[in-house]
């Protein structure tokens, strides 16, 4: 009898801390699955993606993260945003300055080692911009002895570098956005990154994209490393954006008049690890 009370009320108060919102020490979790506000890494010089207009954020990935924020039961007034470039985002999600990263961030086993990634929730590919008036180049291996944006954190580059072993030339510059203003400032001669990424900036910039993609770029949310129980809700709340209609929704939104050609079904996740 009292073994069966006391197994009764060990059970209350697993119940009770797996609801709470805040730790017994009133301390926020260390899972993105309980937690009351949530601070959200994007990106906010990329269009279409993660944009800062007028100090608001905007782009696929912002309308994204709210969507997978509010399915952990986080609404819109408690989600911040915060701009994470390429460079920062192990540091950031690794020091709490972020709980969650959407922006444009590929699982790769590198980064396995330092983040659990929820998702994907979508599968980019990379291609290459060009000027308008560069005829020269129409595929990766055309960049041979180019000058190419080297994005500091970012996999890009290294796709074509180290992966492919083509001898481009690459510069180093904080952000796509950095990229493109050297593109047109003459310092480059393409900028090879995501397709989505390449049609938020191309619209009328006097740019081409070669449309010739060469790899799968697997958009992962990027939780704290170990973060498992987050990272299966978030799971579950990107299968049901695909459901109900959202992802579709979104994308068309986002990208409907980029040409691209969009994948409206759930992609195949990663697992949590
Ligand atoms: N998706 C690539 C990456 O995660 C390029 C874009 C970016 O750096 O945000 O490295």
């Amino acid at each position: 009898m009292r073994a069966t009370r006391t197994a009764a009320a060990v059970g209350v108060l697993t119940v009770l801390a797996g609801t709470s919102a805040c730790g017994l020490d009133g301390s926020e979790p260390h899972t993105v699955a309980r937690k009351h506000s949530l601070v959200i890494g994007v990106k906010e010089d990329q269009p279409m993606l993660g944009f800062k207009r007028g100090g608001t954020y905007e782009g696929f990935d912002v309308d994204v993260a709210l969507y997978v924020a509010g399915r952990l039961g986080v609404p819109r007034d408690r989600v911040r945003f915060r701009t994470t470039n390429s460079s920062v985002r192990e540091s950031a999600l690794a020091s709490g300055a972020v709980d969650m990263i959407f922006a444009t961030y590929s699982i790769t086993a590198k980064r396995k080692t330092q983040v659990t990634f929820g998702g994907p929730y979508y599968v980019a590919h990379q291609d290459t911009l060009v000027r308008a008036d560069a005829t020269s180049i129409g595929n990766v291996r055309d960049l041979k002895g180019k000058r190419i944006c080297e994005v500091t954190g970012s996999n890009s580059w290294r796709r074509v570098v180290e992966e492919r072993r083509i001898a481009a030339r690459p510069v180093t510059a904080p952000t796509y956005g950095a990229c493109m203003d050297d593109l047109a400032a003459g310092k480059l001669d393409a900028v090879s990154t995501d397709d989505l990424i390449l049609a938020g900036f191309a619209a009328g910039r006097g740019v081409r994209i070669v449309n010739a993609p060469f790899t799968d770029e697997k958009y992962g949310v990027g939780l704290k490393k170990g973060d498992l129980e987050g990272c299966e809700l978030v799971n579950r709340a990107i299968t049901r954006m695909y459901q109900d209609g959202t992802a579709a929704r979104l994308l068309d939104k986002w990208f409907g008049k980029s040409g691209l050609k969009l994948t409206t079904s759930v992609p195949q996740f990663e697992g949590c690890s």
